[in-house]
């Protein structure tokens, strides 16, 4: 079988720097215990586990000669705090695309500026990046909920690092008629989401069918699958190359194949192989 890689696929610059971070304090020998699970990957999480990193859900079950680790979503300042408090250290893998939105949202409540940003306010990031400017951020999901915002003051429109890039200018362009100032709006979108899904969109057309590793509630993953299906009809989510149904290769002679951004390299050549060996 002819396998064809995406030419974008698997972790993003943020994962991939996040499970290098854990590696190394791994090989360091340290206790290590993320804030929430690092990556929404099932193998990859239990590759870890078996060398020893578990997931807390609260600060406060950190205790002294423990590792913790912020994942790249980030937290607010006060979990951070806390973390520093509790752990025998804390390893920041918040992303830094992600650590520019917080900057940015804490600059401008400095500066007394209402901040804008456009995204989910229950994304663990949303939660992390209003830690920064309580007091002067507000969290809308669309251009349509700007309309219940107060009066803002001189304000910046910043977005979630995986939105669509029209919901973000949408909801800019609402804010204008919330301020008799000039509106700041710093595009904060992450290109990685949007890139996979390009270098699949490309890809689709010329195979016969198409796998994508990832999660089952992955919504990157599944946003891949949506894509691949719009050239090619046999598109598949599977999680390992185990979920591979031969019956659903016949007929076919060229296979594409992308990852979503959690899926380790280590699972992605597992299922090439599998494919390749095909006959
Ligand atoms: S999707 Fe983008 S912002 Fe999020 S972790 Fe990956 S690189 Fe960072």
């Amino acid at each position: 079988m002819k396998v064809l890689l995406a030419n974008e696929y698997g972790f993003c610059f943020g994962v991939e720097r996040a499970v290098d971070m854990v590696e190394e304090s791994l090989s360091l020998g340290e206790t290590v215990r993320t804030l929430g699970p690092l990556i929404h990957n099932e193998q990859e999480m239990d590759r870890l586990g078996s060398k020893g990193v578990s997931t807390i859900s609260e600060p406060v079950q950190i205790t002294r000669g423990e590792t913790a680790v912020i994942r790249a979503h980030g937290v607010t300042p006060q979990v951070q705090k806390e973390l520093e408090e509790k752990a025998s250290k804390v390893v920041d893998a918040t992303c830094p695309f992600v650590t520019k939105v917080q900057r940015l949202a804490s600059r401008a409540a400095a500066k007394d500026q209402h901040v804008v940003v456009v995204g989910n306010p229950d994304h663990p990031e949303m939660i992390g990046v209003y830690g920064y400017a309580p007091e002067h951020t507000f969290i809308v999901n669309s251009a349509e909920e700007v309309a219940n915002l107060p009066k803002l003051n001189k304000p910046l429109v910043v977005s979630q690092t995986t939105i669509k890039l029209q919901s973000f200018l949408d909801a800019a362009e609402a804010v204008k008629a919330k301020t008799d100032d000039e509106v700041q709006v710093v595009n904060t979108i992450c290109s990685a989401t949007r890139d996979r899904q390009d270098a699949a969109r490309a890809l689709a057309g010329e195979v016969d069918a198409f796998y994508i590793i990832g999660g089952r509630h992955s919504s990157n993953s599944r946003k891949l699958v949506a894509v691949c299906k719009e050239k090619c009809e046999k598109s598949f989510l599977i999680e390992t190359e185990d979920e591979i149904d031969p019956a659903d290769l016949e007929g076919v002679n060229v296979v594409g194949v992308t990852a979503g951004a959690s899926t380790p390299e280590w699972l992605i050549k597992k299922v090439v192989a599998y494919l390749e060996n095909i006959n």
